[in-house]
């Protein structure tokens, strides 16, 4: 944990939670150890939606659907999603969540390597939700640049590695050190590139902000 656990556990016990659905949803999730974003990521996520009213959002890691569903609630009615994932086991999951939810016809789920699948992808999206395995997302910001629209928002989740990031390199156990090494190389890329203007934030397990000019 990157920030002080009580202070997440105070920051979270003011949260009222999401829809019946959601909240049913999450708690599956957790019992089946499926990975989703956390009540403080949820909570950033929805008042982001709120301020941008995305119209297209793209997703790189569905997992089950929960972030797909919850993004869906908070983005303005018309609003379509395009989320990705490779894993067999969830993608039929993630479908039957979709469908029970209702949101079949407004997310589109694409099946496979996001590597390869992005790539297919065309058309400007004004919100990108980055919650893939870490050590790729420096891969994926070519594409993800291409198809952010100008003024878009690129999010992306699970940046600071359990505070591993800020380790020396030899301090970090070696099965873990391509992630380090490719998420500083992220970080420093969104930093510095001339078409984004990225902030930083310790939040949940590290979260950067970037906004396309
Ligand atoms: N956004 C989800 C959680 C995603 S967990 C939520 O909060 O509800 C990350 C997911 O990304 C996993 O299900 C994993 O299978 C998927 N993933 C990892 N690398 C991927 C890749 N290269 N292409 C597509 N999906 C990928
Ligand atoms: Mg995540």
């Amino acid at each position: 944990m990157i920030v002080d656990e009580r202070m997440v556990t105070y920051i979270n016990s003011l949260d009222k939670g999401n829809t019946a659905f959601l909240d049913e949803l999450e708690k599956e999730a957790r019992e089946n150890r499926v990975p989703i974003i956390r009540r403080e990521m949820q909570s950033f996520l929805k008042v982001l939606l709120r301020i941008t009213s995305p119209r297209l959002i793209l997703e790189v890691g569905t997992a089950v659907g929960f972030s797909t569903l919850l993004m869906s609630e908070y983005a303005p009615e018309d609003c379509r999603i395009t989320t990705i994932e490779n894993y067999e086991k969830r993608i039929p999951i993630a479908r039957e969540n979709f469908r029970k939810a209702g949101k079949e016809d407004r997310i589109t789920l694409l099946e496979g390597d996001a590597a390869q699948v992005l790539k297919t992808l065309e058309g400007s999206y004004d919100f990108i939700f980055m919650d893939a395995a870490k050590a790729q997302y420096i891969h994926f910001l070519p594409d993800i640049l291409r198809l952010l629209s100008n003024g878009g928002i690129l999010v992306s989740d699970n940046v600071l590695q359990d505070g591993d990031l800020i380790e020396s390199h030899f301090a970090v156990e070696r099965r873990n050190r391509t992630i380090y090494k490719r998420m500083r190389e992220y970080l420093y890329v969104l930093k510095n590139h001339e078409q984004l203007e990225t902030s930083i934030l310790p939040l949940g397990d590290g979260v950067t902000l970037s906004v396309k000019k």
